[in-house]
């Protein structure tokens, strides 16, 4: 869950694990824990359709959820990093 200031730019000012609840840290807008961010725009064929799912996930719950998978996550090696 990302909170933000509204203003000329919009900043980050919370970022909480919507599955544990810890907050991650901000500074100066930017979140400096890395977290798995999901925007799911659902569509037609789902029972959804027409809304937008968010949530955030920090990497032990991310870790912990993917080893619930039945086929893991294909991980690939990024050359560029940004
Ligand atoms: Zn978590």
């Amino acid at each position: 869950m990302r909170k933000y200031q509204e203003g000329r730019e919009r900043k980050l000012t919370e970022l909480v694990c919507n599955c544990c609840g810890k907050k991650l840290t901000v500074e100066n807008g930017i979140a400096v824990e890395e977290s798995c961010h999901i925007e799911i725009p659902w569509g037609y064929f789902s029972k959804k359709d027409g809304e937008n799912h968010i949530f955030d996930l920090c990497e032990e719950c991310y870790d912990k959820i993917i080893r619930g998978f039945a086929v893991p996550p294909m991980v690939e090696e990024r050359t560029e990093i940004f």
